[in-house]
């Protein structure tokens, strides 16, 4: 079976079964197909429980899903037996017994939740080392750094042990915070954004912009590969393909300052993100802007962007290093996919010195001669295809 911690839902108070309810809803979505199962929450703690032959042989499998799933702060296997010394010292010798023969030091951590249990913990850690000690004769205990710390909980419904547990994905339950539409980009940084806001807890909604046919099928191609990612650790995906390209040589052909090309283009993809976030009930717009990487991510830029449109743009790699962000894109299983060399459509058109200080003032001037933008806008946003984008493995 399958024991997982709550994290900081657990500090929610009044609030606490809700959250609950939402992420046993996700455990329970992520285990369909995998046979049949027994999910409940009990205290901060939540048990998975294969009640078939199948469902016990996609244990492993079942584990992968978990440790993707935010809201849990801890995870392992554990078995489960009886609650009497004898069963419980049977079950760790039997369960544990690949872990214990691949390691020369361990010891042995009791906890005893059910007081009614004759043997206190220290009682009970002592007795089940003492009988793997006499099982696994290479084994010696060390109970300051032990390579294997067997874990034995005895709780009010039976006992369980376990090899320790395993940090989980943190986080808060989706969709416990609401929902926003992403920005997702080809790049490394927004599936990173899209990730460290889910984690938080936000439902979101992908919105890509595809500008072909400067922009290529494998490129929006790419970025489906990378919604796909997302979606083992945030769920279906509702996705909008937004067809740009009517837009954007509009302002190539009709600006009169190209230096102001590229914030007038990000305003123009923030309030068509805001057209689909109100079809969507979405209360936020999630971007990877990172403050100064490139030119449209200055302050005055920023500043620019954000009057476009009134919901919150939220921007979580905007404190992140090019570095930081890699490493947490390796780590969520993005960067592969986000390094393949495809064109993006904020990089064609683009002006060979663009304005790294705009003016508001300025950018509202300029779209004073841009008449048709709104239409054309219009447009886009009722002619961006949806697709529901499922969780693969
Ligand atoms: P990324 O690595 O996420 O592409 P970036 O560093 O390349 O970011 P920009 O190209 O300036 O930066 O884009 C800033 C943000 O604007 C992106 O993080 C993303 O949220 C959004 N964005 C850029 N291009 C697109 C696109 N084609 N479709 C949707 N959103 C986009
Ligand atoms: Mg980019």
């Amino acid at each position: 079976m399958i024991l997982a911690t709550m994290g900081e839902m657990t500090l929610k108070g009044q609030n606490r079964k809700a959250f609950e309810n939402t992420l046993l809803k996700t455990l329970r979505r992520r285990a369909a197909g995998l046979g049949s199962w027994r999910i409940h929450a009990a205290q901060s703690t939540i048990y998975l429980r294969p009640l078939d032959d199948e469902a016990a042989a996609h244990t492993r499998t079942l584990y992968a899903r978990c440790e993707k799933v935010f809201g849990i702060a801890a995870l392992t296997t554990a078995a489960m037996c009886e609650k009497d010394l004898a069963a419980i010292c049977n079950t760790a010798a039997a369960a544990l017994a690949g872990q214990l023969a691949a390691v020369s030091t361990f010891k042995v951590r009791a906890r005893r939740a059910d007081k009614t249990f004759p043997q206190n913990s220290p009682d009970i850690a002592r007795e089940v080392g003492g009988f793997l000690l006499s099982a696994f004769p290479h084994l010696t205990v060390d109970v300051h750094t032990p390579q294997l710390t067997v874990v034995v909980e005895v709780r009010e419904d039976a006992a369980y042990v376990h090899g320790g547990k395993q940090k989980g994905a943190g986080g808060l339950p989706v969709p416990s915070s609401g929902r926003a539409a992403v920005m997702l980009s080809g790049g490394i940084d927004s599936p990173v954004a899209a990730w460290m806001m889910a984690k938080r807890g936000l439902a979101l909604v992908a919105v890509h912009f595809a500008s072909p046919p400067y922009t290529s099928p494998r490129a929006a191609a790419k970025v489906c590969a990378l919604a796909d990612i997302l979606t083992e650790w945030c769920g279906p995906l509702p996705y909008y393909h937004v067809p740009y390209t009517a837009c954007q040589e509009y302002l190539r052909d009709a600006l009169p300052k190209q230096d102001y090309f590229t914030v007038v283009m990000r305003r123009s993809m923030l309030r068509i993100t805001r057209l689909i976030s109100e079809k969507e009930q979405c209360d936020a717009i999630v971007t990877g802007e990172s403050l100064a990487q490139v030119a449209s991510q200055t302050l005055q830029a920023i500043a620019c962007t954000d009057d476009a449109q009134s919901l919150p743009v939220l921007r979580p790699c905007i404190g992140m290093d090019k570095n930081e962000i890699t490493a947490l894109a390796r780590s969520i299983g993005t960067f592969e996919t986000s390094i393949l060399p495809y064109e993006d459509c904020c990089t064609i058109f683009t002006p060979p010195h663009p304005r790294t200080r705009p003016r508001l003032a300025d950018v509202l001037a300029l779209e004073e001669a841009l008449p048709r933008l709104p239409q054309l806008e219009a447009a886009a946003a009722e002619a961006a295809e949806f697709s529901l984008r499922m969780p693969q493995n």
